[in-house]
């Protein structure tokens, strides 16, 4: 749409796509709409949108990935995490990113849900300020969260992670705290104003996840989970989508569209590493998917050098590269006693050595015009 259509011109396009018996999916941009086209069968012919008030040009989008390309949406998306209400970072006066557009989402009451505090700030994914998650592996006790919270928010960041429920290799391993976790993560948040980001291992555990969450993570081993993206996608929340760890570019951005495509437009995505011959990392942390990424998708990307590296010692060099690459932010494994910790311990950072890792970062956005919530002393 041009940037001067008003609210009917976009209604207005929608209803004719609707009318047609195909789904409209219009996405608010800071500049202009965009409103991508599903369910038809063939080729639309441009001119019958073309004519109406308001739309500035009707693409034919080549790619198997229609919503989730930048042929249906050039500009840069940006993901409002947290309520709608408050100033989150890049809001008007602030000096990050450009206000974030309002996203039409289905209704539900705010309040009364588990854990929910309106008064928060929100958080903009993909403005200026690098979005930076971090957290343990897992939530093992309200202790060992609050701690790691109290650590990870002096440093600068703006997200808590931390897993509830786990997607094990070994079904002897630790599986999470379930609920107990859910309960600990909302404490977090009442207690610090961190946002929350915790996965979602299916369908039916989404139902609970939702009510807590500020963040949606599907992980690798879920990226083709179709009924689960499925269900995501019909979520108010934004979802943190992780790469398959045997993941092609087309595959990763086919299983955005999958959520894209039930109407939930706030998808991020990550790179955490995948599989290959190399054995001195877990993974291997594949950073030329950022510039892939940002060339074919208006999606915001994050990188998680913890899964990606496996290693602590490996998590800040490639924390600088992430974000010198043009990464939207960083997904860290930090933990108050990684030597205790129940899982991925190895990887995960000591406080002390996520707060060099933010001094380093904060160095390296200044030089690519962007910012972090670091504290330079
Ligand atoms: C995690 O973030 O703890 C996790 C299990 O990640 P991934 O799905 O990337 O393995
Ligand atoms: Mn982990």
């Amino acid at each position: 749409m041009r940037p001067q259509a008003g609210v009917e011109d976009v209604q207005r396009v929608c209803a004719k796509i609707e009318a047609l018996g195909f789904r409209a999916h219009p996405m608010p941009g800071a500049q202009r709409t965009a409103i991508g086209v599903t369910g038809n069968p063939g080729p639309i012919e441009p001119a019958e949108f073309e004519s109406l008030p308001g739309v500035a040009e009707a693409i034919r989008v080549s790619k198997p990935y229609k919503l989730v390309s930048r042929e249906v949406k050039s500009e840069d998306s940006l993901i409002r995490v947290g309520p709608p209400q408050g100033s989150p970072n890049g809001g008007p006066g602030s000096a990050g990113a450009s206000p974030a557009p309002t996203i039409p989402r289905p209704d539900q009451p705010e309040s009364g849900r588990a854990g929910a505090t309106p008064a928060l700030p929100g958080f903009i994914v993909g403005g200026r300020e690098l979005a930076i998650i971090a957290g343990p592996c897992a939530i093992e006790s309200r202790e060992q969260a609050l701690e790691a919270a109290e650590r990870v928010k002096k440093a600068g960041a703006r997200l808590f992670r931390g897993g509830a429920f786990k997607p094990r290799t070994s079904p002897y391993s630790f599986q999470g705290l379930g609920k107990e976790g859910l309960e600990i993560l909302a404490e977090v948040r009442r207690a610090t104003g961190l946002l929350i980001v915790t996965e979602t291992i299916d369908p039916e555990n989404c139902d609970l996840v939702e009510e807590y969450a500020d963040v949606l993570q599907v992980g690798a081993r879920n990226m083709q989970n179709f009924s689960l993206l499925k269900r995501v996608g019909r979520s108010r929340k934004p979802v943190l989508l992780k790469r398959g760890m045997s993941a092609t570019l087309e595959e990763f951005l086919m299983a955005a569209e999958y959520v894209l495509a039930e109407g939930n437009y706030n998808v991020i995505l990550c790179e955490r590493g995948v599989r290959t011959f190399a054995d001195h990392t877990r993974n291997t942390l594949d950073l030329s998917v950022i510039p892939a990424v940002k060339r074919l998708s208006h999606l915001p990307i994050l990188v998680d050098p913890s899964h990606g590296t496996g290693k602590r010692d490996k998590v800040i060099p490639l924390s600088r590269a992430a974000v010198a690459v043009g990464a939207d932010g960083l997904i860290v494994e930090v933990h108050p006693h990684p030597d205790r910790a129940l899982s991925d311990g190895y990887q995960s950072l000591h406080p002390e050595q996520f707060e060099a890792l933010m001094g380093e970062i904060t160095a390296i956005a200044r030089v690519i015009g962007r910012t972090t919530a670091h504290a330079v002393a």
